[in-house]
């Protein structure tokens, strides 16, 4: 039998989880859950269901695995500890600093159901933070660097847009070659945030709005733009939809580390992602952490876990006699 899959939130990364679950013959798409009217609400399986939020409960017994879709400020934190008690869950909840805490809620959550959670699920947090524990525990001498992009930041556009005379926009985080290309040389730089990463930023401008103020503003903006180097590149509305109406990202992560007895022999560890589409990709990595979870909570394990306590053979679709065959 496949595993059900639920998705709750239809957002850009609701819909990467569908594409993903069509992708992996061993699952299917069963209910996709809203806040919204779920006429308003067009999904692409025909036999999958949309529903009102205020149905899930009366799926408990379909739904092998519900993936939370929402977003990471406001609606996961009170999202995944409410459903891991009803539900065997993955989310991709993004917001660093507030992992543990996070951690905490759907723990308790998940053991008081028997469910089994699984938190910050993608590429950052997800496949770029067990890089760094790999890295870390292989070479535990050495220096981590992650870098970011180029890629489309949504809070960073977001920003732009809040500027009076800015009627859209668009961010770009970019790495710098140079301060990539000393780490990738084993020059282990010291690097500030300015020298890591520039910010591109394509701007549509409100009728009468003043250009140099407007550049002057997002600048200067701080936290955002502050400490950075900056470019503002003005633009028509026609060419913001023609050339940056996708959501690509990517990034580096590296450690650098000396091993031998004097430490003599330099070591370079590096991943890197290059992305069309940031939600499509976190997606297929969460639909994997949805065969994770199910088949642990087969197992009979309980609460909250992230992707440091799953073994790598739970998220294969393979056995691992087949594994072992063919992928050793
Ligand atoms: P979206 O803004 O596209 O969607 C968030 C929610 O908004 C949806 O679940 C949906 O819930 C609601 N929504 C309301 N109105 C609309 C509408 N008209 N169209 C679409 N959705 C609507 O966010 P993303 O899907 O892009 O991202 C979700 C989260 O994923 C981010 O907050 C981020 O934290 C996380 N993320 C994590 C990554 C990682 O590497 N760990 C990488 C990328 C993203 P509803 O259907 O209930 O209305």
């Amino acid at each position: 039998m496949s595993i059900r899959i639920g998705i709750l939130g239809y957002g850009n990364l609701g819909r990467g989880v569908e594409c993903a679950v069509k992708q992996n013959p061993d699952m299917e798409l069963a209910a996709v859950f809203t806040r919204r009217n779920p006429e308003d609400v067009k999904i692409l399986t025909e036999s999958a269901s949309v529903c009102s939020i205020s149905e899930v409960e009366s799926w408990k017994d379909k739904i092998d695995v519900l993936i939370l879709c929402g977003g990471s400020a406001t609606d996961l934190p009170e999202q995944t500890p409410v459903y891991a008690k009803l539900f065997n869950v993955v989310d991709s909840f993004d917001t660093h600093a507030r992992i543990p805490e996070h951690f905490a809620n759907v723990d308790a959550s998940a053991k008081e159901g028997g469910k089994v959670g699984i938190i910050s699920v993608g590429w950052d947090p997800g496949m770029f933070s067990l890089t760094r524990m790999y890295a870390n525990a292989i070479l535990p001498q050495g220096n981590d660097y992650t870098f970011w992009g180029k890629g489309v930041s949504q809070g960073h556009s977001d920003a732009i847009r809040r500027v009076e005379g800015v009627k859209d926009a668009k961010q770009y985080t970019v790495p710098v070659e140079a301060a990539l290309k000393a780490v990738r040389n084993g020059e282990n730089p010291e690097l500030t945030t300015r020298q890591k990463h520039t910010r591109e930023c394509y701007v549509v401008l409100e009728e009468c709005a003043d250009a140099k103020k407007v550049e002057e503003e997002i600048k200067n903006m701080p936290n955002y733009f502050a400490d950075y180097d900056t470019t503002v590149h003005f633009i028509s509305e026609e060419e913001l939809k023609k050339n940056h109406s996708g959501i690509p990202h990517g990034g580096f992560v590296l450690r650098s580390g000396k091993t031998g007895w004097n430490e003599e022999h330099n070591h370079l560890i590096e991943y890197s992602l290059k992305l069309d589409s940031n939600p499509e990709f976190t997606a297929s990595v969460i639909v994997a952490y949805a065969r994770a979870a199910y088949r642990l909570a087969s197992e009979g394990a309980k609460g909250c876990k992230t992707v440091f306590d799953i073994a790598p053979a739970y998220l294969s679709a393979k056995s691992g006699e087949e594994l072992r065959a063919h992928m050793l």
